[in-house]
């Protein structure tokens, strides 16, 4: 071969070797990238779950009245039994509902409503088949206390902080349409919340007085703002968002190892650095893994916008065989629950 092509070769293979040394630089981003990119999607493909409901305000409809016991008198018809009445709580979207038997066409037309508007932001009737649901949007998140006497349900709405002496939420990545990555057949979604159920167990079966309030604990897909929301509307002490890395390229490397995603603009002295450094340490120390360090995260929506102090756990690589099989494993997945299980404790102990 000619000298001089050989010459090019050279130059041509020096260069490349520094677009991948450079490309390698920046291989922890690259998730972070990857969840902005999911973000955008599910921005534009969410249209809400109440888009059909006819809403009213709240003030309009709640008959002032001090002098109840309860926050909320709730009218319904006297033939109602308490076992025909279901109350939820769906925490996510600071939402209850409230469902009876032998639903009417139109509730305000024939029952009142009494007591307090405050805490109620918006309050919507439809007939879900015979039933009748009203629906209460609450401007935070609240514990329910109810009572109900033939004809009239009372609801107070109980700050969490009151009842408990932390408050965490807990946010398992992706789910149901939202997989996240795909390796050999497993997927981002579910290793993440295998973790988060293990860590639920833990918290279940534990006799602090910690409030938990969890994203999700089956194949859903809450929105990030959902997600954020729930941390911020119950003033939690702690948000944890689990997730699970992939390398730049989406192929098997030999890259692997925990990171933990902090908020760069928290500056206050109980910071999301500080407490993503807590989380760090523990998962790295109950695993073994590699640690890659700590990365700002305020590219990220649900971090960005977290009013409390946020860590997100990049437990370990899918693109690495070892550590996905690892990962795959639910012993493994035990170990990272108890290290952020760990990783809370020793942040409250330090005045979280
Ligand atoms: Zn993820």
């Amino acid at each position: 071969m000619d000298e001089k092509v050989l010459h090019w070769i050279t130059v041509l293979m020096g260069a490349m070797t520094i677009v991948v040394c450079v490309c390698l630089y920046f291989f922890p981003d690259v998730h972070a990238k990857a969840v902005l990119a999911a973000e955008q999607q599910m921005k534009e493909e969410y249209t809400g779950d109440n888009a059909a409901l006819v809403s009213v305000s709240a003030s309009d409809v709640v008959e002032q009245d001090k002098g109840l016991d309860a926050q909320l008198e709730i009218g319904l018809p006297q033939s109602l039994s308490e076992e025909q009445i279901q109350i939820e709580n769906d925490y996510v979207t600071q939402t209850v509902y409230i469902r009876f038997a032998h639903g009417v066409a139109d509730y305000f037309e024939d029952y009142r409503i009494r007591g307090s508007s405050d805490h109620i932001a918006a309050l919507s009737y439809y007939k879900d088949g015979e039933e009748g649901v009203i629906a209460l949007s609450l401007d935070q998140v609240y514990e329910l206390q109810s009572k109900y006497e033939t004809g009239n349900l009372y609801l107070d709405f109980i700050d969490p902080h009151d009842i408990y002496d932390k408050v965490v939420v807990i946010d398992a990545g992706h789910g149901s349409r939202a997989p996240g990555a795909v390796k050999n057949g497993v997927s981002e979604k579910s290793i993440d919340l295998a973790i988060v159920l293990e860590l639920k167990k833990l918290f279940d079966e534990s006799d602090d007085n910690i409030g938990v309030y969890y994203t999700r604990t089956s194949d859903t897909n809450p929105t990030f703002d959902q997600r954020v929301q729930l941390a911020n509307k119950s003033h939690a002490d702690l948000f944890i968002s689990v997730h699970n890395n992939s390398s730049a390229s989406g192929n098997f490397t030999k890259t692997s190892g925990t990171q933990v995603m902090y908020s760069e603009s928290d500056k206050s002295e109980l910071s999301s650095k500080r407490f993503a450094k807590i989380c760090l340490d523990n998962v790295v120390e109950k695993f073994g893994s590699r640690s890659i360090g700590l990365l700002e995260g305020d590219s990220i929506y649900i971090i960005r916008t977290s009013e409390v102090p946020v860590a997100l756990i990049e437990v370990g690589f899918m693109t690495n065989y070892e550590e996905l099989d690892k990962l795959k494993d639910p012993e493994y997945q035990a170990k990272a629950a108890e290290g952020i299980y760990q990783a809370i404790m020793e942040a409250f102990e330090e005045g979280y």
